[in-house]
């Protein structure tokens, strides 16, 4: 994965940050559709899957994610260097 090019990309983007977060939101819904349609949920029958469908959805909830990040300043050291940590104590936790 090449941070600096998501950077690059985020960083030309014209939404702002009220708008990128509620583009996060509308592509968490998209996620969530399509899980509800893969576990065949209650009022989900009608609706189509789409070809990974749930991959693809989750990568456009974290692209989003990303470019608020990078628009809020970050860097992709700063990022790399946070996912670190935070995976160390996501890592701690299922140790539990
Ligand atoms: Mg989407």
């Amino acid at each position: 994965m090449n941070l600096s090019e998501i950077q690059k990309l985020s960083l030309k983007e014209k939404k702002n940050l009220l708008e990128r977060t509620i583009k996060l939101q509308e592509e968490t819904g998209e996620l969530a559709e399509q899980v509800l349609i893969a576990a065949q949920s209650s009022g989900s029958h009608y609706k189509k899957s789409a070809k990974d469908g749930i991959q693809h959805e989750a990568i456009d909830v974290a692209l989003v994610a990303l470019s608020i990040f990078f628009l809020e300043g970050g860097t992709p050291s700063q990022l790399e260097k946070a996912m670190k940590a935070k995976m160390a104590k996501w890592k701690r936790f299922q140790k539990k």
